[in-house]
């Protein structure tokens, strides 16, 4: 269905949550970054344990492929 995001599809480390099926690969997340935790290649983008959740690359992406772990921030998360 159109508008729906397989769930395969979302790569979620519990840090930050990707739409694998979205990402344009155009890497404005990437300098986006404050601390430089996201990492990009033709393949995967990936998030290492520096974020801190800042939310910048949420913003930043064009078509809405960031969000937090099940949109929520881990301090949110029980
Ligand atoms: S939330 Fe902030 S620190 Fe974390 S990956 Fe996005 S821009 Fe970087
Ligand atoms: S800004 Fe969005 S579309 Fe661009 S690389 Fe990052 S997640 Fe993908």
């Amino acid at each position: 269905m159109q508008g729906t995001v397989s769930p395969e599809a979302i790569i979620d480390n519990g840090i930050m949550a990707i739409d694998t099926a979205t990402c344009l690969h155009c890497g404005a997340c990437v300098g986006a970054c404050p601390p430089n935790s996201i990492f990009l290649n033709e393949v995967l983008i990936t998030f290492d344990d520096s974020c801190t959740q800042c939310g910048l690359c949420v913003k930043t992406c064009p078509v809405g492929a960031i969000d937090f772990p099940r949109g929520h921030k881990r301090s949110e998360l029980r």
